[in-house]
């Protein structure tokens, strides 16, 4: 395929959608999740309906719109996506929901950013597929009943326990996504090696996997970056030495840490003495939201054993010390 004078972005998109898996069968992990979902979907196909809703939880990267993509194809229907920040407006939702045909699969990413009315208009038509259309204003409002042709939402949110209790009770399955295995993430980019015709040995795979942070996305990002490395130096078969070579050369932390996690974890050690500190207070001075750091950074900081959540607030472990090549203070509050 001649790619001479496609935008690099273009590129990227294209390859990263190309990587994507179509069925539930081509998706790595996960294995709980797809277990349940692969129940779901089937007992819809028999029942010949919509599928129940469906809600993913976890942090982002771990293929939560690859799943609603899947979750499409395997029922054999349209795919439609938006997300809650898009979704200002009851009134958006309504021609978003009033659009849809029978059967087709509706994506809200970020579905705990949505606003108020729109949640509540949502809450309806999850349960009875209706929309109330408010005419007019003040006591002459009267509002108008819609029926909608049945669907199945699919929303995705970084933590379940954002969404208000009554929106998530409306979902029939709920699946939480985990960081992925070293080992998983080596399948993941074995397929992709092998769709981007790259030779990597096993222990390339094992490097790439060590400093892909639990994540697809992240792992096939730095397999795209390898294959730039290999192909300028003329490396045809990647090892682990080139692999390694490739990553330092793009400044890729050895526990896959991203410019978040180590600035918590730098802000903690250097401003705090390694804690306690709370959650809020990390969060202003790394410049982020609290529900940031602590639905995206955090979870995989504790995975890693590099924090500590404690009732006191979040304190640096000796291996955060270790990994940021700092010297613990003697005398530290823990
Ligand atoms: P976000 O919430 O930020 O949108 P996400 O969780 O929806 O992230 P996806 O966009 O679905 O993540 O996945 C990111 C990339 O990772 C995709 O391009 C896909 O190729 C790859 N990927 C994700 N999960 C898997 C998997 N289980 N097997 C193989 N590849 C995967």
């Amino acid at each position: 395929r001649d790619l001479v004078g496609t935008a690099p972005a273009v590129e990227e998109k294209a390859l990263e959608a190309a990587l994507r898996p179509k069925a539930l069968d081509d998706f790595v992990g996960q294995a709980t999740v797809r277990t349940q979902l692969s129940l779901v979907l089937q007992s819809s196909r028999i029942r010949q309906t919509a599928a129940d809703h469906v809600l993913l939880s976890g942090p982002p990267g771990l293929g939560k719109t690859t799943l609603a993509m899947i979750i499409a194809a395997e029922m054999q229907a349209a795919l439609r996506i938006t997300s809650g920040p898009a979704i200002q407006h009851a009134g958006d939702l309504a021609a978003i929901l009033s659009s849809l045909t029978d059967g087709e699969v509706l994506f809200i990413d970020e579905i705990h950013r949505m606003s108020r009315p729109a949640e509540e208009m949502l809450y309806i038509a999850m349960e009875d597929f209706r929309v109330d259309i408010i005419v007019g204003k003040g006591a002459g409002a009267t509002s108008i009943p819609l029926e909608l042709a049945p669907f199945t939402l699919v929303g995705a949110t970084t933590r379940a326990g954002l969404l208000p209790g009554p929106l998530r009770d409306r979902f029939g399955f709920t699946g939480h996504l985990e960081y992925y295995s070293p080992e998983e993430l080596q399948k993941v980019l074995r397929r992709s090696a092998g769709m981007l015709e790259m030779q990597v040995t096993a222990g390339g795979f094992v490097e790439i996997s060590s400093r892909s942070r639990g994540t697809p996305r992240i792992a096939n990002r730095l397999l795209r970056r390898v294959r730039d490395w290999a192909l300028v130096h003329e490396v045809n078969e990647v090892d682990r030495a080139a692999a390694s070579a490739a990553l330092d050369t793009y400044e890729v932390d050895s526990l896959g840490l991203d410019r978040l996690d180590r600035a918590v974890l730098e802000a903690l050690c250097t401003k705090f003495r390694g804690g306690p500190v709370g959650l809020s207070t990390l969060a202003i001075l790394v410049g982020e939201e609290t529900e940031t750091v602590e639905t995206v950074a955090e979870p995989y900081l504790v995975r890693e054993g590099l924090l500590a959540r404690t009732p006191r607030g979040r304190i640096a472990t000796d291996a955060a010390w270790e990994h940021l090549g700092l010297t613990a203070p003697p005398q530290r509050d823990e």
